[in-house]
């Protein structure tokens, strides 16, 4: 794996969008807790099927309001392209120039797929549409996607993605650095040379982590998954043991290269703010 550091490695904060006024005042308190980090950008995800549509462009200019810079999620699965247009120029009426493209999964019973299938196809329209307006990050999968048919094919749609002008990557979380690693130097191997930065899950819950890795193909290795659970309902063993392996694992990735972090926050302060002060980020 080739250094793709740049420094400082910037990083950056993943939120959900807000359904209540109380939701949007605690995670305006988050965003200013975690601005002590300087971070790059915060993005905000966008549920499937457009569903959060109207709670992400609010949070997304709550976010730039306060003065920091805001990067939408934009999932195109049973979306037009239309309506998805009208959703970039709204994002660049507001003065937002960075976005997360994603193909997103539809809700399960809903069969209309829209006019998009894959990631790659919003990747084309959004340079075909806004030139080179946006700062376009996608979604890779160093333990891969839990759709894809194999390994090796789902590496060559992440090239092609890339290749159909994205300017870096997040990852899915994984908590075995071997994964990046490999990953990694097989997208070198392949000719690309965008920075690939690895996304991180803070530790807080055993039961959500493992739903949440369940459902998105993250692993959770198994003498990790034991202890964790061995803790039951006692949280406070949970949270210690997770910021040790996260920090640890943050450290060891930033050692190997890293262009930079990305955290799940799950709109939470605390566990990130551990990590990265254990990290030194932001001294
Ligand atoms: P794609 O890159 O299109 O890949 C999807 C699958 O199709 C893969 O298995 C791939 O191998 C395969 N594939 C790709 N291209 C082709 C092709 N041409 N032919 C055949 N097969 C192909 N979901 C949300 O709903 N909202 C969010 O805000 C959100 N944010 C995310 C942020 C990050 C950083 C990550 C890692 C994931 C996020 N997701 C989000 C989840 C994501 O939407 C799902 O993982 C989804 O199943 C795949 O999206 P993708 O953009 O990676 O899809």
């Amino acid at each position: 794996m080739k250094s793709q550091q740049q420094y400082p490695q910037p990083i950056s904060f993943e939120f959900f969008p807000t359904k209540t006024t109380e939701g949007a005042k605690k995670l305006a308190q988050v965003r200013d807790e975690l601005s002590i980090l300087n971070p790059l950008y915060y993005s905000v995800t966008y549920g499937a099927g457009g569903s959060t549509q109207e709670g992400t462009v609010n949070t997304v200019m709550s976010i730039k309001d306060a003065g920091f810079s805001a990067a939408p999620h934009l999932s195109c699965i049973g979306a037009t392209r239309n309506g998805l247009g009208d959703l970039l120029n709204t994002f660049i009426n507001m003065g937002i120039n960075r976005i997360v493209a994603l193909r997103g999964d539809l809700p399960s019973g809903n069969r209309d797929i829209g006019e998009f299938r894959y990631a790659n196809e919003l990747v084309e329209f959004i340079r075909s549409e806004t030139g080179s307006h946006f700062h376009i990050e996608v979604a890779a999968y160093p333990e891969v996607h839990p759709q894809a048919k194999n390994a090796r094919s789902d590496l060559e749609h992440f090239v092609t993605k890339m290749n159909a002008g994205a300017d870096s990557a997040i990852t899915q979380y994984f908590f075995n650095i071997d994964a990046y690693r490999y990953y990694v130097d097989s997208c070198e191997q392949a000719g690309l040379d965008k920075p690939i930065v690895p996304g991180i899950m803070p530790i807080t819950n055993y039961s959500r982590l493992a739903g949440f890795s369940d459902m998105c193909g993250a692993e959770i290795p198994r003498w990790l998954a034991r202890r964790l659970e061995s803790f039951g309902d006692d949280i406070e063993s949970i949270k210690a043991l997770g910021l040790d392996v996260v920090t640890s694992l943050c450290e060891q990735l930033l050692a190997a290269g890293a262009p930079g972090l990305h955290f799940y926050t799950l709109n939470q302060s605390k566990t990130t703010l551990k990590i990265c002060q254990n990290l030194g980020l932001g001294e």
